[in-house]
């Protein structure tokens, strides 16, 4: 039993070390809510969600208002029925990011609760199907760097272990685009995986032709090619 005793919610805005630009946004605030969840014999746990630079004050205003309140008289063992219940008490605002994010917050602080009430690592905790996994960057890739900007990012994050990075795509011109990965993708050699995000920009038409220009470059895959609504006349 880890009966809920108290929560703790902080609003940080944390700013990027460099400015972030893909096809659609700039993204220079970083607002994090941040949730310590405690429990009656004193374990805490410590979640956290963030916003492109808009919209963390809703999520905050959820989170005190609606949800965290429902945490009263709760296990915080039991996250999945946590989940089910608080997810339905705000039923008409879902499915919706701002609900999402909120619970996200909720959901990594009572993960990292249990942890450290068990002193067992996360990836145990859920599982252990393993033990590592591969990851890349995409703090380097951004739309408004120079391609010499972004080869400089990729040959560094190569020598520092990283298996791959992420440049983002949208530039008016395709060309532009197809040059820019043409010179990480030189610089890194043919193996290391490049990846590319279009962060929602194109529409159907557009994505294909643009897609067939990217090919050659060699993807591992193409991140957000259309917009999270399905343009209409568009069905799955
Ligand atoms: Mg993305």
């Amino acid at each position: 039993m880890s009966a809920f005793a108290h929560a703790e919610l902080y609003f940080v805005d944390l700013t990027p070390p460099v400015v972030r630009t893909d096809a659609i946004q700039s993204f220079v605030s970083q607002e994090t809510p941040i949730l310590r969840l405690t429990d009656a014999d004193g374990a805490t746990g410590t979640g956290n969600t963030y916003t492109i630079g808009a919209g963390g004050s809703s999520i905050v205003a959820l989170l005190n208002d609606h949800l965290l309140p429902r945490l009263q008289g709760r296990d915080l063992e039991d996250i999945e029925a946590i989940g089910h219940h608080l997810t339905r008490a705000v039923n008409a605002l879902t499915v919706g990011p701002v609900v999402a994010l909120a619970m996200a917050a909720i959901d990594t602080a009572l993960w990292d609760l249990r942890c450290r009430r068990t002193g067992m690592p996360l990836h145990k905790a859920v599982g252990g199907a393993r033990n590592a996994v591969p990851v890349y960057t995409t703090e380097g890739g951004w739309l408004h760097l120079e391609p010499q900007a972004l080869v400089d990012d990729a040959l560094a994050s190569k020598a520092a272990g990283f298996q791959g990075a992420k440049v983002k795509l949208g530039k008016p011109s395709i060309r532009a685009d197809v040059d820019r990965l043409a010179a990480v993708r030189e610089a890194v050699g043919p193996a290391w995986h490049l990846m590319v995000d279009a962060n929602q920009a194109f529409r159907v038409d557009e994505v294909i032709r643009r897609a067939a220009a990217y090919e050659q470059v060699g993807l591992t895959w193409f991140e957000e090619p259309l917009p999270a609504d399905p343009p209409r006349g568009v069905t799955a």
